[in-house]
């Protein structure tokens, strides 16, 4: 039996526009799991910071600021939303500016402390697909599945520039590729929790692979570990 009642806890770590939240979303659908989007939390995070103007060295303050810290994640008819103390930032937490503080505001500890709890507390019954850049090492050390997504610089910049242009934003590849670069730089040379594969994480580069083809392996490999779990005694 798996020792968690609602299922096993997925893990899927991996640096930005590797296509996490895509291959997470459809792989809690079919599964009938709930996704967690813990990028998303950091940037509905970050929004507030900056709405409050919070400067980022003043730690009493990000202290105080982050103890009353509520964010939130909805699906509803299939979409994602999310809600920062009550506000719907769903989209506002998507831009490039958005991107690139919350890869400084996701360094500081008050923020990580605050929002690790809360992660940990929306996936202890299990039955999730948690996705970001420390769950397999650090949010949850003990998930029954472990995945590293990644893909090469430019690919990831590909999509990333693809996306925000059907957003409606106007953006350059190479402005694109030094932002991923800048933001893979300073995730995985933070201190806390800096992005890394755990050891026990199976590596899946998804750059010369469609969505559907990335999907269908993972999900092999995580109805296997189920059924394990479930014939165990
Ligand atoms: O996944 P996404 O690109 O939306 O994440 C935005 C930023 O949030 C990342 O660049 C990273 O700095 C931070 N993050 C993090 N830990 C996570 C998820 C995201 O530090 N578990």
């Amino acid at each position: 039996m798996p020792s968690r009642p609602d299922g096993i806890v997925i893990a899927i770590d991996g640096p930005s526009g590797a296509g996490k939240s895509t291959i997470a979303r459809l792989l809690a659908e079919r599964l009938g799991y709930i996704q967690i989007d813990t990028g998303a939390m950091y940037r509905a995070a970050s929004f507030l910071l900056s709405r409050a103007g919070i400067e980022l060295d003043d730690y009493s303050a990000l202290e105080q600021f982050c103890r009353n810290l509520d964010i939130r994640l909805e699906v509803i008819s299939g979409k994602q939303f999310v809600y920062a103390n009550g506000l719907d930032v769903t989209d506002q937490i998507r831009t490039p500016e958005m991107s690139l503080l919350t890869s400084r505001t996701s360094s500081l500890k008050p923020v990580r402390d605050a929002l690790l709890q809360a992660q940990q507390k929306m996936g202890s019954r299990g039955g999730v697909v948690l996705e970001g850049r420390d769950i397999g090492t650090v949010v949850f050390p003990d998930a029954e599945i472990k995945f590293y997504l990644s893909a090469s610089v430019e690919e990831r910049a590909r999509r990333r520039c693809d996306e925000l242009t059907r957003a409606g934003e106007i953006v350059s590849l190479t402005e694109t590729i030094a932002d991923v670069t800048e933001r893979d730089r300073q995730d995985s040379e933070r201190d806390i929790a800096p992005l890394r594969q755990a050891d026990d994480a199976i590596l899946v580069d998804s750059s010369r692979l469609t969505v559907e083809e990335v999907l269908t392996g993972m999900i092999t490999l995580c109805r296997n570990k189920i059924v394990t779990l479930e014939s165990l005694p």
